[in-house]
């Protein structure tokens, strides 16, 4: 569950810490958000796994880190 103070780290719920939820928030919400293409210029990408992002706006797939472009 999603949660103001930890945003999609609430899932976690009480464990693991304060700390370390709210970094792994902040990585969310980088890794779910649109990301530049590296081709295109535009805020069209999105990751589909891992290391692996498609950029909607040029159609390419190209591999990348893992929780940003
Ligand atoms: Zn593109």
């Amino acid at each position: 569950m999603a949660t103001k103070k930890v945003g999609s780290a609430g899932r976690f719920g009480a464990r693991y810490g304060q700390k370390i939820r709210k970094k792994i928030a902040a990585i969310e919400k980088k890794q779910k958000g649109w990301h530049k293409c590296p081709y295109c210029a535009k805020f069209k990408v999105k990751r589909v796994a891992t290391g692996i992002w498609e950029c909607r706006g040029c159609n390419s797939k190209f591999t990348g880190k893992a929780y940003e472009v």
